[in-house]
């Protein structure tokens, strides 16, 4: 260890992806403000994995860093265009979801430039230090491979923001296949790395109906001779279903409904998040319709893709068999199973949350769980600390449990990142009243209160 910096930074953020760096950009000239972000990869890459040639954003561009905060910022996806002199290109290209590659290399070009970001050093452990009353944090410089390349050393800081994101969910049968690389068994997180030899297989199946699922299938598709395509597509929901994107139906993204979610018991909300799975866990309607005039194509010289689309089905064993996998099917509805013998996966089954624990193990003692053991995260995203921490540990894109659908939306990182600024500098970022036009809830003033044991009790008062 070096010997301990002597003065505390005001926030020191640990992880550089997308929601983290909106924080870093917000906080970057509030007067007297002293922030350090840390991040264990030697750059930032956004999804490295995904970045498949053509891919979007789901959102708009003006979901950026900064811009449904502070369009005036100069760390807007607007002023990187300026700098890279691109403005003139993009203005007649009329884009609204811009380019996947061209998010990543925003966000690069931002961390390039604000001194604030450090690459190549781990955060291990996070404590709370009451002589310095600052969180005591330590760090260790990392190198490409994630090698320990000097010194672990400790920093303090005030408050801590985690913004550790996310990694690739595998559903257990399929886990020793994917940790053996050996196998030809890959999480589309990793799907560009083992392309080239993903195409040259026989037989390929995509396990996955998200977003990452069928634009793996897409590229395959794309990459495959006509009438030799030997492609499956299995997904566990009932069909390939299209992504909510009706423009009242995306409100379930503001922060007026964040607000409202908030205000839910727990069990209501556990309930209603797996019910909002098409809000998140499906498919763009432009990647399903991308697919659809690929197969579509492919039909019009007489000929039928070799491939199956099959949703309703659920993967259970998986076994090796002569350098093939075979893996076990059932589908729910017929009741049926069967075995389906391929050269290759591609498990596209989502993220989870990164566990908290390894990084804030020492404060788990003082942390407020909820009756399923989750942190309580309050209205300002910090977790809910008893009174011997006197610092704040902000997280951002591990509260969907309380916070809602909106947790993992870039739409929604400018917003929360300027609540925790707000909440820890002098600077004010002023942020609206209203942002739907929905209202949530039977609270509005519009609304006479009932007895609170029926909700038909209740009057509305029109105008
Ligand atoms: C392929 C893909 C596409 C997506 N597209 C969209 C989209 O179009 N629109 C949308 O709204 N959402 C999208 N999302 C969801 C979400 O916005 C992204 O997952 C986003 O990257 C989350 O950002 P993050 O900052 O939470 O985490 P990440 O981007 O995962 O970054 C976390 C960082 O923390 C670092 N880290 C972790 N632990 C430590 C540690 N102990 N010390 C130091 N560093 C650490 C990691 O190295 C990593 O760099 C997409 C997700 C995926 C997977």
């Amino acid at each position: 260890m070096t010997p301990a910096d002597d003065t505390p930074l005001d926030l020191l953020g640990v992880g550089i992806g997308p929601f983290n760096l909106s924080l870093a950009a917000l906080a970057d000239g509030v007067p007297r403000l002293r922030t350090a972000f840390l991040d264990q990869r030697p750059r930032f890459h956004w999804h490295p994995g995904l970045l498949i040639e053509g891919s979007t954003l789901q959102v708009p561009f003006l979901a950026d860093l900064v811009s449904m905060v502070d369009p005036t910022s100069q760390w807007s996806f607007l002023n990187h265009l300026r700098a890279e002199g691109r403005l003139f290109p993009f203005y007649f290209a009329e884009r609204f979801h811009v380019l996947r590659t061209e998010f990543d290399a925003y966000c690069r070009w931002v961390t390039e430039e604000l001194p604030s970001c450090r690459f190549g050093r781990r955060v291990d452990e996070v404590r709370w230090d009451a002589g310095r009353e600052a969180f005591a944090v330590t760090v260790t410089p990392v190198d490409e491979s994630g090698t320990p390349s000097a010194d672990s050393h400790r920093l303090h800081a005030r408050h801590v923001a985690l913004g550790v994101g996310t990694v690739p969910r595998v559903p257990e049968q399929l886990r020793r296949f994917v940790d053996d690389p050996r196998m030809p068994v890959w999480h589309s997180s990793a799907y560009l790395e083992h392309r080239d030899d993903i195409v040259n297989r026989r037989h390929v199946t995509v396990v996955g109906s998200g977003q990452s699922g069928a634009e793996v299938f897409l590229d395959l598709l794309r990459h495959r001779p006509h009438g030799r395509e030997g492609l499956s597509w299995v997904a566990r929901t009932p069909a390939f279903a299209p992504m909510e994107y009706s423009k009242l139906g995306l409100e379930q993204f503001t922060p007026d409904y964040t607000k409202y979610f908030r205000g839910l018991k727990e069990p209501v909300c556990d309930r209603l998040l797996p019910d909002q799975w098409q809000l998140y866990k499906a498919i763009s309607g432009e990647t399903l319709g991308e697919i659809h005039d690929e197969l579509y194509r492919r039909t019009v010289d007489g000929g039928w893709p070799d491939v199956r689309l099959t949703p309703g089905v659920h993967v259970g064993a998986a076994r090796e068999d002569a350098f093939r996998i075979e893996l076990s099917l059932s589908h729910a509805q017929q009741g049926t199973d069967a075995t389906l013998h391929t050269d290759a996966v591609v498990v596209a089954t989502g993220y989870n949350e990164r566990p908290l624990g390894p990084v804030i193990g020492p404060l788990e003692p003082h942390m407020s769980l909820d009756a399923s053991g989750r942190p309580e995260i309050d209205g300002a995203h910090r977790l809910v600390l008893d009174g011997r921490v006197g610092g704040s540990v902000f997280v951002q894109n591990a509260e969907r449990h309380s916070h809602g659908v909106g947790t993992p939306d870039l739409g929604l990182a400018a917003w929360r990142s300027a609540v925790i600024v707000n909440s820890i500098s002098e600077k004010v970022y002023s942020l609206p009243e209203r942002t739907a036009f929905t209202t949530f809830g039977l609270g509005d003033p519009a609304f006479t209160p009932g007895t609170g044991r029926s909700t038909r009790t209740t009057t509305l008062h029109s105008s």
